[in-house]
């Protein structure tokens, strides 16, 4: 049963609307995924992160979602002139291979990177190229029913006849007029008929390499009509959540719905989401402005912006530190702020493993419970659902240093919270440190120790005390003692 009632930021609407999925408990979420034509940079990684996150919060609390997220394995162009040749037989004929081993070399070094960030693979994975004949048969409807064209093998989205019934800005909120501002005029190059139109299926050239055969001769597809395709093969006519970064909403998504409305003869989706952008001083990381790390150099250090390595689980943390809908400024001072918070985090985690219970607590456990979940329900605010657990952290701190007191049960209840959030809702994981901290038999023993410390220097044993903190130290274990009690770290 789904006893928590979630607020979402639907970019259709421009508000905030309480999620009411068509078909409840399923739900269906369709995410944009990456081109495969080069290694994704940690500007892709956080969209998807990002969803990861909306997507274990869903079902952590009941849902049973069907995650769809495609790969894009054909038909990007170079051009904004719907010719030339697309990116992966051009990466293809500069390394000499077959385009579908750069699809492959590059799908495989995705899902590493998916998976050194502990986020969940999705139910179902569809590639482009293994749509053609569903992209085919969309173009077929559309054609059928009014809004497409053929001009020399080439199908074209009639958008000034679809604007006649429907808004086609609606995602952006942009009449028509607007928009055709910001295009240039036609010239007698151009084989479409308005300026705003765009390719479904693109004839192709005998020299072109990915080509398939089509009722308007050999071609392959335009990108937007992918994932209308997909989506509708997948999860239905009309799906509850689509989603991508925010730069996909003008063209790719605003297309997308004029394709499925036009074919199906309904909006395709509910809640439309998109997550803002990860910049670099201020600038949007982007393949094309050269400012992308790949996660790679960040684990290792090893590129110039970058003044040390940052662990996987460290560099999830400082993305859980912004909402999805803000952007999120990349900097080393930033990435060493989240990896001192997930350590502290993990340390407490550890610690409450570790306490001993009393008659009765002295806090109010469920209120804290409470306002973890409506963090999450408050459009997926994981940066208020962090310092949620922090408050979390001060008590646990506190019941081990004596201030506070926990019952058995509520002991039970808190473990049981902050596994479920830190765990199964941000998605984070012990990393090599924090493994260390969570091995059971170092933590109890690193308790004991602790606890031995703190009684030598209450007794004013100064040189045990510091014999315990300079021994351990020689053993790679820094003790550090804070206002909340002492906290230890192994190094590496
Ligand atoms: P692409 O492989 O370029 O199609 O992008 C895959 C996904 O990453 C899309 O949902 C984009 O919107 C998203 N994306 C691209 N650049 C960034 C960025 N700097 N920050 C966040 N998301 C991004
Ligand atoms: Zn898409």
């Amino acid at each position: 049963m789904i006893n928590q009632q979630i607020q979402i930021y639907n970019t259709l609407t421009r508000t905030k609307e309480k999620f009411a999925p068509l078909n409840p408990p399923f739900v269906g979420l369709y995410v944009c995924g990456p081109t495969v034509y080069s290694d994704v940079h940690l500007g892709n990684c956080r969209t998807f992160i990002s969803f990861d996150l909306i997507c274990r919060y869903l079902k952590f609390i009941g849902f049973k979602v069907r995650y769809v997220r495609n790969i894009t394995d054909a038909g990007h162009l170079e051009g904004d002139r719907d010719e030339g040749d697309d990116k992966f037989a051009k990466k293809a004929k500069l390394e000499q291979v077959e385009p579908m081993e750069i699809v492959q070399k590059y799908t495989v070094g995705f899902h590493d990177v998916m998976r050194t960030f502990n986020t969940m693979p999705p139910s179902i994975e569809p590639t482009a190229t293994g749509h053609i004949c569903e992209q085919i048969e969309m173009t077929k409807k559309i054609i059928a029913n009014g809004y497409a064209y053929v001009v020399n093998g080439t199908v074209y989205f009639d958008v000034e006849k679809y604007n006649k019934e429907f808004l086609y800005g609606q995602l952006t909120n942009r009449k028509l007029e607007e928009l055709l501002e910001g295009t240039r005029e036609l010239d007698g190059q151009d084989e479409k008929r308005g300026r705003l139109d765009f390719a479904l299926w693109i004839n192709a050239k005998p020299e072109h390499i990915m080509r398939w055969p089509s009722p308007w001769g050999w071609g392959f597809p335009g990108w937007h009509i992918e994932c209308s395709a997909m989506s509708s093969k997948y999860l239905g006519d009309a799906i509850d959540i689509h989603g991508g970064g925010m730069d996909l909403q003008a063209t790719h998504h605003t297309n997308e719905i004029a394709q499925s409305q036009a074919c199906n003869h309904q909006a395709p989706v509910k809640y439309w989401m998109h997550t803002n952008m990860l910049t670099v001083n201020g600038v949007r990381m982007s393949k094309s402005a050269g400012n992308g790390f790949l996660p790679d150099e960040l684990f290792t250090g090893n590129h110039p912006l970058l003044e040390k390595g940052y662990s996987p689980m460290a560099v999830r943390f400082f993305m859980m530190q912004t909402h999805y809908r803000s952007t999120l400024d990349f900097s080393n001072a930033a990435l060493q702020a989240a990896e001192k918070g997930f350590e502290r985090l993990m340390a407490a985690y550890n610690t409450l493993q570790n306490l001993t219970p009393s008659a009765a607590s002295s806090f109010d456990l469920n209120q804290l419970k409470q306002k973890c979940y409506d963090a999450m329900n408050d459009d997926f605010n994981a940066p208020i659902l962090l310092a949620q657990l922090f408050d979390g952290v001060k008590i646990i701190n506190s019941v081990n240093d004596g201030k506070e007191k926990i019952s058995a049960a509520d002991l039970d209840e808190m473990q049981k919270l902050f596994s479920g959030f830190i765990f199964d809702v941000l998605g984070l994981a012990a990393d090599s440190n924090a493994s260390a901290a969570n091995d059971d038999t170092l933590s109890t023993v690193m308790s004991l120790v602790i606890d031995i410390r703190k009684d030598a220097k209450t007794k004013k044993d100064f040189s045990t005390s510091d014999k315990i903190r300079d021994d351990l130290a020689k053993a790679k274990i820094t003790l550090k003692d804070t206002k909340d009690g002492t906290e230890w770290k192994l190094e590496k």
